[in-house]
């Protein structure tokens, strides 16, 4: 299976978002989502892995730069922006645009799940 849609706030169908990424010592990064137009909560995400824009040189810059943080795992939860990374996000964007997963999130993430 494959698909990809944009997020859609479920009060006012909004597809604009805000994400706030919140971070506590010792738990997972959560990413909660905002609807930008209406404000209403849309989602939250448990973060395994961040993808971030930056190559893996740059990300080792940062980290060094910033002392409190532990990078002993990093490499596990930051990924570097690479090839493959760019040509999924192309495709994702792809699918998405074609606005034909009409799905809510829920029963794709759910049937992906089984
Ligand atoms: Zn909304």
């Amino acid at each position: 299976m494959e698909t990809a849609k944009f997020e859609t706030c479920p009060k006012c169908g909004c597809q604009s978002m805000k994400n706030i990424i919140y971070v506590k010592h010792g738990k997972e990064p959560v990413i909660y989502v905002q609807c930008a137009k209406c404000g209403s909560f849309v989602a939250g995400y448990v973060l395994k892995t961040y993808i971030s824009d930056k190559t893996y040189e740059t990300l080792l810059e940062i980290m060094h730069l910033e002392s409190c943080t532990d990078s002993r795992d990093f490499t596990h939860k930051i990924e570097a922006f690479s090839k493959g990374i760019e040509e999924e996000y192309k495709r994702a964007l792809e699918i998405a645009k074609t606005g034909k997963e009409k799905r809510k999130a829920e029963k794709i993430i759910g049937e992906n799940i089984k």
